[in-house]
Order: C-alpha cells, then sequence, then structure tokens
C-alpha cells in the first residue's frame, strides 16, 4: 500500500517507492555525519564506517566473496557502462562482443557504440515466451570474445535466464572472455550467490528495490581487469573516482538488507497477488494474452497484451482510475515504438502495440489488486468501443 492518496503503483520494474527505514537509516549522514569518508579527522569516521559496512551488506546482497569486489556507482546505467567500456577498453586487442536482443538500452546502445567502431557484435534471441536461447553461445564465443553481456531477469517481461549456464558456456569455450550481468531487475526479487558462479560482472540499482534513485552498485570479481572509465581520485580503489555518496550507498544497503529478509515474502505473497492480478485479467477480459509463459519469472511481474487496443490509451485510462501501469519499459515509453523485447519474442501484431506491464512490490495490497481486476474489463470495453478494430473486437463488448 502506497501513503500516496489513491495511487495503486503497479509499476515498481519503472522504480520504486524508497522505503520508510531507509529514509530512517539516511539522514544522519545528510547532516551530523557529513565527513568525506576519505579524510582523517575524528568527524569523517563514522562516514567511512559507514561506507564500508554498506559495502559489507552488499557484498552479501551480490553473494559475492570479498567486500573488495564491489564498488559503488551511480545507477544500473552507469555499472553498465563501466563494465562494457571497462572491459573492452581493457583488451584493446579483441573485437568481438556478444550481448542479447533483449536488454536494457543502457547495455545495448553501449553496444551499439561499438558495432560503430567497426566491433563485430552478436545477439542472442529468445523465443515466443522469452526465454533466453544460450545455446546460441556455443558456435559464436570465440578466441576473439572480449566480452558477453547478459541480463538476469528481464525488465519488461520478468522472464529469469540462466545466465549462470551462460557463463559455463562461455567459459569452457574461452577461459579469458569476461562476462557481465545486468542483474538492475533480479536483485531483491531472486537470490544472487555470485561468488559461485564464472561471472566476472555484475551490476545492480538501488531504486529497483526501494533505496532512492542515483545510487547503485557493481560486483568486479578479484583479478578481473577493467579500464576505469572515469578517472579521478582514489577512491573506489581508483575503478570510479568521485566521493562516495555516503547517504544514498547507506540507504541502498538498508534497502538491500530489507530486500535479503524479504525475499520470502517475495517469492511467495508478491507472488500470489501477481497471479491473482495475471488470472483475473486473463479470465475476465476476452482479447487478454499473456505474453511470456515460461515458469522462469520473477516474483512481481507480469506483461499481458490486450489485441487490437492500443497501449497508451489503456495507461491513459487507468491513470484516470489512479492505477499507474507500463507499456514497454520506463525508458522507451513516451515513444510509440513497440517494445524490442516483445518484437523480439515476435509478439503477434494484434497485441504488440497494447501490451502492458504491471510489476508489484511488497507494499501492493490484494484489496488493490481486486480494484484492478475489477476495472481492467471496464476500461478495455470502454476502448474497444472506440477502436477502429470494430470487427475483430465484436466478441469482447457482447
Ligand atoms: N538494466 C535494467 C534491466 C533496467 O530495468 C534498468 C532500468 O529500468 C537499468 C538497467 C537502468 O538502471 P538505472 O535507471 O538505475 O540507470
Amino acid at each position: 500500500m502506497n501513503d500516496t492518496k489513491n495511487i495503486i503503483y503497479l509499476d515498481n520494474n519503472a522504480t520504486t517507492m524508497v522505503d520508510k527505514k531507509v529514509v530512517e537509516a539516511m539522514i544522519p549522514y545528510f547532516s551530523n555525519e557529513f565527513g568525506n569518508p576519505s579524510s582523517i579527522y575524528e568527524l569523517a569516521h563514522e562516514a567511512h564506517d559507514a561506507l564500508e559496512n554498506s559495502r559489507e551488506v552488499i557484498k552479501e546482497f551480490f553473494g559475492a566473496g570479498d567486500t573488495k569486489e564491489i564498488i559503488f556507482t551511480s545507477c544500473g546505467t552507469e555499472s553498465a557502462n563501466a563494465a562494457i567500456r571497462g572491459v573492452i577498453e581493457a583488451n584493446p586487442t579483441k573485437r568481438h562482443i556478444i550481448t542479447t536482443k533483449v536488454e536494457h538500452p543502457c547495455v545495448l546502445n553501449t553496444f551499439k557504440e561499438f558495432e560503430e567502431k567497426g566491433y563485430r557484435v552478436d545477439y542472442l534471441n529468445v523465443d515466443e515466451n522469452g526465454e533466453l536461447l544460450i545455446d546460441e553461445l556455443k558456435t559464436l564465443v570465440d578466441d576473439d570474445t572480449a566480452l558477453v553481456a547478459i541480463m538476469a531477469a528481464n525488465n519488461e517481461t520478468g522472464a529469469i535466464y540462466p545466465y549462470e549456464e551462460a557463463a559455463e558456456i562461455v567459459k569452457s569455450i574461452n577461459p579469458n572472455t569476461k562476462v557481465f550481468i545486468d542483474a538492475v531487475q533480479a536483485a531483491g526479487k531472486i537470490k544472487l550467490d555470485v561468488k559461485n558462479t564464472k561471472v566476472d560482472l555484475m551490476g545492480i540499482s538501488g531504486h529497483k528495490f526501494h533505496a532512492p534513485k542515483g545510487v547503485g552498485a557493481m560486483y568486479i570479481k578479484k583479478g578481473t581487469i577493467i579500464k576505469p572509465y572515469m578517472t579521478g581520485g582514489h577512491q573506489e580503489r581508483a575503478l570510479r573516482g568521485g566521493t562516495e555518496n555516503v547517504p544514498y550507498i547507506v540507504g541502498m544497503a538498508k534497502a538491500a538488507e530489507l530486500a535479503m529478509n524479504a525475499l520470502e515474502f517475495e517469492n511467495k505473497t508478491v507472488k500470489e497477488l501477481r497471479d491473482r492480478l495475471e488470472e483475473g485479467i486473463l479470465e475476465n477480459v476476452k482479447n487478454a494474452k499473456l505474453n511470456s509463459r515460461t515458469k522462469m519469472r520473477v516474483p512481481n511481474t507480469t506483461n499481458i497484451g490486450f489485441e487490437y487496443i492500443e497501449g497508451e490509451l489503456i495507461l491513459l485510462h487507468l491513470d484516470k482510475l489512479g492505477i499507474c501501469a507500463s507499456s514497454g519499459s520506463a525508458c522507451t515509453s513516451g515513444s510509440l515504438e513497440p517494445s524490442h523485447v516483445l518484437r523480439a519474442m515476435k509478439t503477434p501484431f494484434t497485441s504488440l502495440h497494447g501490451s502492458i506491464r504491471f510489476s508489484l512490490s511488497r507494499f501492493t495490497t490484494k484489496e488493490e489488486i481486486d480494484f484492478v481486476v475489477q476495472n481492467m474489463p471496464l476500461v478495455i470495453k470502454k476502448l474497444a468501443k472506440i477502436s477502429p478494430f470494430q470487427k475483430e473486437l465484436s466478441g469482447i463488448l457482447n
């Protein structure tokens, strides 16, 4: 339940409400404990200790083995850029990189830049359920492959990708190829255990798990060499210059601690609510189709296509009812280009433009879900009446 009056917030893959306990944990570090963690006088000790205690918590959150493997960043986009650019530039003789067709733009657009510079780039496919075809790696990785970047969970469909297995495949062909995992949508929803994988780098973002926007982290396996893309002071082992944002890092660590404690709740209660929403809509709205039927999905996400209806119109009508959802990812909404993820899944054109992502959080209530289930058929019927596809929609108007 949100404190925001009359709002049912089902867009938690775009961003989340900051947990009040997170705000409380941050407050002292804006005022009384404002010291620069690199300074040596007494005032700075508390900031330094808070930074290092946070690193310990974030290490646990990644399931990493050593705090030296954790670097703080400003967001998921920065973590991805630091990893991709850092690995490629540390291996200037290698000219081949691999990712998937369904990554977030922070990975896809960075890869595009290297493609334009002449790098050979391969993109893994997904099937119609949104499952990643990792076996394609077996014929793509070669001696020239510097990097493979794969997301742990897709932001639009919630599909979980078997990144541990993908890393095994990559390393069995070329042990020197580095593997970067964008775990922004997995963190807080599924357990991360990076030390027991062959993954070299992993990125997360605080605002996807009830910390504020503007803080993230990355895991860099011991011994992995990357060229720092941001040069500056000695902070973060000289891999990411710039005075650390202590209050936000403390907030992210608190949010990570709360998320680790809530993992069971997320995978039982939040999942039950997601399934209730999904089943309620599929039963009551005749033109609704589930995009991505894979069983391997994060517990909070569903993506439903409403045939022959424009997604942006659905969102506007939901907004009038105080319901926040999304069509495509947050970063691409505003443009009417159909989602690159659904296109890669070969989602039929009948529902490609009318697909809506609902993403829940541990604050979502049963009452909120029931309100959406009740109102969805009314919204769709209203829009069906003004749709140019009267013949195709005649069945749902009865
Ligand atoms: N990666 C994924 C999978 C995402 O969903 C997002 C944001 O939606 C990002 C990266 C970017 O994270 P940030 O907004 O913290 O830059």
